[in-house]
């Protein structure tokens, strides 16, 4: 008996152990201006729904994306905000950077409103104490882990350490979008470049090229994790493919006889090492026994900013027209990719949240939609007093489609300089509408422009003059959008008391 009963104790003590270390595990892959294009992944498809390849597919190396399409579903039309902060703090908080209202990246030392940006503007970024997703995590028993790059906030604001915001450890994020330098010879960037990364001082004048540091790292704060019998989320947030080009000496000689530019050629060199990145990180998954238990969603921030050809043709991103910044689809279009690291039917987390295996999801998406589905995965409510702009993606994630979803995205990015100022983005199924503040040579003197992206993916003929009653539908809805996200707006060039308001032709 008493046998039995210390049998039985020791039992439940296992049981009690397990389930305490026994909740999903997830890793959010964010690279840095990744575009939906710069991979040897087919996202796009053709008339009957299959992977079409363009020729960017056939220059990029990526296979260990490949390797995770082939377990996971992507998205191929899934949106970002056009600059890094909003759409990194869309992740965060799930909310619409017109909501949240950092709606420009976040220059570390200026206000970067620009001369007609809202002064209302969230230049100051996520503050201690504000609903974030490891902030959420933390407390319901995650170790949250944040490697790379941050810029959540400015220079000596609370936002610019991750330490404020919910994650239990930082490595080498701060207030800057953009690293000193990848070279580990260069130290990052050397003490007195303003864009230094920090933390990373053991691999100052070693060959370790900056995306490596970041792994081996990530590596080291997982296995210490899984030891300590803790679920974890990984925020792994590369500074690549950011700006500056550095050539990735590992793999330069992949592109050498490419016909491409130098920097375009660094640029596949940043993406390729970004990519081994990836896949170490999913060999460490598996090494350390928890693949299974963990979800991995691959994205990017922003549309590519590969350099080759002008900003809104249909050039680094092609076959879509435009690149980062701009407001055209390659400049919100992003790669999203979701898989377990290790599927298994049988598995209770994957039973709760099925991902179907190498397969295409088409139906739109964004970034805030991250937010409540891995809080739906782990049971924890969100605060009621906190808005969440994203949807659950799990009806997406098997692959079918989600008549639920409502079909809209909005962008508002009320700034300037950048390579498109003053506009608002809003899509409601095929159709987008442009709305541009200031007409200028940036929107080729436009106020409207106007797409069916079912007929007209690229983006090649504005139907504003041809569709009236259209138009005039989309501006209704754009409006509509920007009145429940609370949006401000650009102020008048006149009256700077004044704000100015998309109009409804
Ligand atoms: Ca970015």
């Amino acid at each position: 008996m008493i046998r039995l009963f210390l049998t039985l104790t020791l039992f439940l003590c296992t049981v009690f152990s397990l389930s305490a270390a026994e909740k999903p595990n997830i890793v959010v892959f964010l690279v840095d201006d990744m575009g939906v294009m710069d991979t040897s992944v087919p996202f796009l498809t053709d008339e009957n729904d299959q992977p079409k390849r363009y020729p960017l597919n056939d220059y990029y190396r990526t296979p260990n994306m490949e390797r995770l399409a082939k377990i996971g579903t992507r998205f191929n039309n899934f949106y970002a905000m056009s600059v890094c902060s909003p759409t990194r703090i869309a992740i965060m908080t799930g909310q619409n950077a017109a909501r949240h209202r950092a709606t420009n990246w976040i220059n570390p030392w200026q206000n970067n409103k620009g001369p007609y940006g809202p002064p209302d503007w969230d230049w100051d970024g996520l503050n201690i104490g504000d609903v974030t997703l490891p902030g959420i995590l933390h407390k319901n028993g995650y170790k949250t882990i944040h490697v790379g790059k941050a810029h959540f906030g400015p220079e000596e604001h609370e936002g610019a350490e991750p330490l404020n915001l919910g994650f239990d450890v930082n490595i080498a994020g701060r207030s800057v979008g953009a690293p000193g330098s990848y070279y580990g010879e260069k130290n990052y960037g050397n003490p007195n470049h303003k864009n230094k990364v920090p933390h990373l001082e053991k691999y100052h004048g070693t060959e370790t090229f900056l995306t490596e540091a970041l792994t081996i790292e990530a590596k080291k704060r997982l296995t210490e994790t899984v030891e300590a019998d803790k679920p974890f989320y990984l925020y792994m947030s590369h500074y690549a493919v950011h700006a500056p080009f550095n050539s990735d000496p590992r793999f330069a000689d992949h592109y050498t006889d490419s016909g491409k530019p130098k920097n375009a050629q660094a640029f596949a060199t940043l993406i390729e090492g970004m990519d081994k990145s990836l896949g170490d990180i999913l060999d460490h998954l598996d090494e350390l026994g928890v693949a299974e238990n963990t979800l991995v969603f691959f994205l990017g921030d922003n549309g590519s900013d590969a350099p080759l050809g002008h900003q809104h043709a249909v050039a680094c991103a092609a076959p879509l027209r435009g690149k980062k910044g701009a407001h055209y689809e390659g400049g919100m279009r992003v790669p999203l990719i979701a898989a377990w690291a290790k599927p298994n039917k049988d598995n209770p987390y994957q039973q709760k949240l099925p991902v179907a295996q190498n397969v295409i999801q088409s139906q739109q998406a964004a970034v805030m939609d991250l937010f409540p589905t891995i809080l739906g995965l782990v049971d924890v409510d969100v605060p009621k007093s906190h808005t969440v702009d994203g949807h659950k993606l799990n009806r997406l994630l098997t692959g079918k489609p989600d008549p639920s979803r409502s079909e809209e995205f909005l962008m508002h990015y009320p700034h300037s300089p950048h390579r498109s100022d003053y506009f608002t983005v809003y899509r409601q199924g095929d159709w987008k509408v442009i709305y541009h503040y200031y007409p200028s040579e940036q929107s080729d003197g436009m106020t409207y422009q106007l797409y069916n992206l079912a007929e007209d993916p690229f983006e090649s003929t504005n139907l504003a003059e041809e569709k009236p009653a259209k138009l005039r539908e989309l501006m209704q809805g754009l409006v509509t959008a920007m009145n429940d996200h609370h949006a401000v707006y650009p102020v008048s060039k006149a009256n700077p008391e004044q704000r100015l308001k998309p109009v409804v032709p």
